[in-house]
């Protein structure tokens, strides 16, 4: 680290999962990283706590109601954080004078403005929030070279790949004596269940995930596999890499986090405790190795480590996924927003397991696929593709529960 002063860090998403594993990192370093602004969407008395605790400069939560009463509790427990609200709150902060790094750790499409914000700011992007790249991957990766970002992959698997890739190799670009890379997949909950038992699982079952405790919105896609249907496109414009070079395996103990394979056959990976603090740590120290807080991986405790192909009628979300992928423009972001309404209604018990992959087929179908070129056409798609899905499930065509 070449700067005198510690490393200004907001934290978008700072109540979730991703955001309080960031916050046990930073807390390992206080003179290196100072916290400059906490966000989240509702959660008052979890976003107070943090405050007191890590005494940032910002406080933003974006449900106005929400941070009405966080200001009420921060009045006496922490007078000089200032509170925001709302999309224009988390944009702010994202960008910053005060911010060297920014953790993109709020789930779906809600993060895309203020991910995109600290990329225009020249930030380095700590990107956890997938949906945002596979909404406007073009356009993304195009704000972080005009504006001199350094987006950094904080996904598993995406910091698997960047780790075994050359030290000095900038996401967006190919890199150079790459065959293809492979994205590890636990297979989730269910990867041994009978086909035919998946439309009555609950959505407590779905998110019982094996090996990670995370969100119940990537812990639904993990058992759709639609995760990693985003991960691909994710890679595509990370590792500026196509469908043919990306390869999806199963591997049930999450202890591969992803691999490389170059011209030679030599393949690399990169392994670990199933731990969201290594690759947090990773992005956060780079390209220095900071200590994580994560325990050392013991492979004799592992044993065994098992690859399986995954199969598509147990997984029809990954095939959609490549298919929008292949059909470019709009199709990703419309396949995401889909997807956030169709796992919405199943953790509300509103359609089955089964119907999630019906709705983001429906909406494939019907909406009118664009060029990705600007926001505006992106978020409009976005809108689309949400309001054909509910419409889709209201109308009860979606098999339910
Ligand atoms: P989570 O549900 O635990 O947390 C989400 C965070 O986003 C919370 O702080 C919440 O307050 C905030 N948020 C939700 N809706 C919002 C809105 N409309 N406006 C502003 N803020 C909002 O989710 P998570 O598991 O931490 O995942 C966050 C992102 O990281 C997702 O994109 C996920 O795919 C990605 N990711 C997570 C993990 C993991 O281990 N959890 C691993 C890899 C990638
Ligand atoms: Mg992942």
């Amino acid at each position: 680290m070449n700067k005198l002063h510690p490393v200004g860090v907001t934290l978008l998403g700072s109540t979730g999962s991703i955001g309080v594993n960031t916050l046990d990192v930073l807390a390992l370093h206080p003179g290196r990283f100072r916290v400059i602004a906490l966000t989240a969407n509702s959660r008052v008395q979890e976003l107070a706590e943090q405050c007191v605790r890590f005494q940032p400069q910002y406080a933003v939560m974006a449900d106005a109601d929400a941070a009405t009463r966080l200001y009420e509790v921060l009045k006496k427990a922490a007078p000089d954080v200032l509170v925001l609200s709302g999309p224009e709150g988390l944009i702010k902060v994202a960008a910053l004078d005060a911010v060297d790094f920014i953790m993109a750790g709020i789930v779906g499409a809600a993060g895309l403005l203020p991910s995109l914000a600290a990329a225009r700011a020249g930030k380095r992007v700590l990107l956890a929030n997938k949906e945002a790249l596979v909404m406007s991957g073009t356009l993304f990766m195009q704000a972080v070279r005009e504006h001199g970002a350094t987006l950094l992959p904080v996904d598993s698997e995406h910091n698997a790949i960047l780790q075994c890739l050359p030290d000095d190799y900038t996401p967006g670009a190919p890199p150079r004596g790459v065959q293809k890379i492979i994205l590890t997949a636990s297979g989730g909950p269910f990867r041994t269940l009978p086909v035919n038992k998946l439309h009555s699982v609950t959505p407590e079952q779905a998110c019982a995930h094996p090996n990670w405790v995370m969100g119940q919105k990537i812990s639904v896609d993990s058992a759709t596999m639609m995760n990693k249907g985003l991960e691909v496109i994710e890679a595509g414009y990370l590792f500026g890499l196509p469908m043919e070079q990306i390869e999806v395996l199963l591997h049930p103990q999450s202890i591969i986090h992803s691999l490389v394979e170059y011209a030679d056959g030599s393949v690399l990976a990169q392994m670990g405790n199933p731990d969201m603090r290594i690759p947090i740590s990773h992005a956060l120290g780079w390209p220095e190795r900071i200590d994580s807080g994560a325990g050392s991986l013991d492979l004799l405790k592992v044993g065994t480590l098992q690859f399986e192909s995954p199969d598509s009628t147990r997984y029809p979300c990954l095939t959609l996924a490549t298919a929008a992928w292949q059909a470019g423009g709009t199709a990703p972001a419309i396949l995401n927003a889909a997807n956030e309404v169709a796992v919405q209604a199943f953790l509300e018990q509103r359609i089955a397991f089964t119907a999630i992959h019906t709705v983001i087929r429906q909406a494939l179908d019907q909406c009118g696929v664009h060029d990705a070129d600007t926001l505006e056409t992106i978020l409009a798609d976005d809108a689309t593709a949400r309001a054909v899905a509910c419409e889709y499930i209201e109308s009860g065509r979606a098999v339910t529960a």
